[in-house]
């Protein structure tokens, strides 16, 4: 039978006191969620289960909405790292997006004083609290250091008005907290559906890209005779589709007969890369025990289904597309989580030290030019 939500029977006294008792329940619920998603998160379990990234696990499994599933994700990894935050939520002294908008001015050194003074306070509160602890000077700073952060893949970007990384490394006009630019931050652009099968999106370019797209209109001139940015952008779009998928995925629709070159890319002959490519439909093979085919088409890698130190051949039956969460998975499970750990850190440690030897190699330079301005320019 269904529940019936009508309260027109309740006095109101009682109907307040359940109120308040409901929002207790859910504090209290909402401090368990997130120590459920801290603890899934880090022994990623949505990727056995299907999905490169805990927030795509949020969004399809659990179904929760992209800004509800980002603002967990992100207070959820601030708890973990602080974990006086999960008291804090469930007592009612913090809520969600107080604990958002602390978390990237968060230290160990910190934590204690500032989620103190942040206690029972408006959004707005805290807002203002950080833009008199971190004021905008010091972050301007760091935007002008920080390099571009990369745009996120195209599939866990979210559908429909939802700006997930955008809304917390932009600063809105007249707000008062400054915003740490860090690797979440991203350009402002959004995707809103209008009708069935039309989007609009939104965003800004800089000088170069709006002389690019005039100089397309021009250049198309006798084909689109509208100069329609839409229809301009949507063919620009398929030329750069068909160069990136001949250089990543080696696709052509002229194949060279007999050509068996290998390539570099852990020698899988261009033949094989491309009937992959194709046979897989661009996206990740990983199928989860429930039947959920992972939904990744970015970061795809050429997976040798019997590894390579195995013996695995560059066949187009033993290749494979995966995502770089799932091919690290499948080698965790050959391997071992700690080996392949190790093999990441590895990496990882002589990735730094090539970047120290560029710089000493850039410092020397510089010191050695007789026009030093022009060495750190270039
Ligand atoms: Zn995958």
């Amino acid at each position: 039978m269904a529940r019936s939500y009508s309260l027109v029977h309740l006095a109101d006294g009682i109907l307040l006191s359940n109120l308040a008792a409901l929002v207790a329940r859910d504090r209290g619920t909402t401090a368990e969620l997130l120590a459920h998603i801290a603890e899934v998160d880090t022994r990623r379990l949505y990727v056995p289960e299907g999905f490169p990234s805990m927030f795509l696990y949020c969004v399809h499994q659990l179904r929760l909405s992209e800004d509800s599933a980002y603002k967990r994700i992100q207070a959820a990894r601030t708890a973990r790292q602080f974990p006086h935050i999960f008291d804090a939520l469930a007592y009612g002294r913090l809520h969600l997006t107080a604990v958002k908008l602390l978390g990237p001015y968060l230290t160990p050194g910190n934590a204690t004083e500032l989620l103190e003074a942040a206690a029972r306070k408006t959004t707005r509160e805290v807002e203002q609290l950080l833009a008199e602890r971190f004021p905008r000077s010091e972050t301007l700073a760091l935007v002008e250091t920080l390099p571009p952060s990369p745009p996120l893949p195209h599939d866990q970007r979210s559908p429909g008005p939802v700006e997930t990384c955008a809304s917390d490394g932009i600063q809105a006009a007249g707000t008062l907290a400054p915003r740490r630019v860090g690797p979440v931050a991203a350009p402002r652009t959004t995707v809103t559906p209008e009708a069935p099968e039309r989007f609009l999106f939104q965003f800004t370019v800089g000088r170069d890209t709006h002389d690019d797209l005039r100089y397309a209109q021009a250049l198309l001139s006798h084909v689109i005779r509208s100069g329609d940015v839409a229809e301009v952008i949507a063919r620009a779009l398929k030329a750069l589709i068909r160069e990136l998928e001949k250089r990543k995925f080696a696709a052509t629709s002229r194949p060279r007969s007999g050509h068996r070159r290998a390539t570099a890319r852990r020698c899988i002959p261009a033949h094989v890369m491309r009937a992959v490519w194709e046979r897989d439909g661009g996206r990740c093979t990983f199928v989860g025990p429930a039947g959920q085919r992972c939904p990744a088409r970015a970061f795809l890698q050429f997976d040798h289904i019997d590894p390579v130190a195995l013996g695995g051949q560059a066949t187009v039956d033993r290749i494979r597309l995966r995502c770089a969460a799932h091919n690290q998975y499948a080698a965790e499970c050959t391997f071992g989580t700690e080996f392949m750990r190790h093999k990441r850190e590895e990496a990882r440690r002589a990735r730094a030290e090539a970047r120290r030897a560029a710089a000493a190699r850039r410092l020397a330079l510089f010191r050695s030019s007789p026009f030093p301005s022009l060495v750190l320019c270039s």
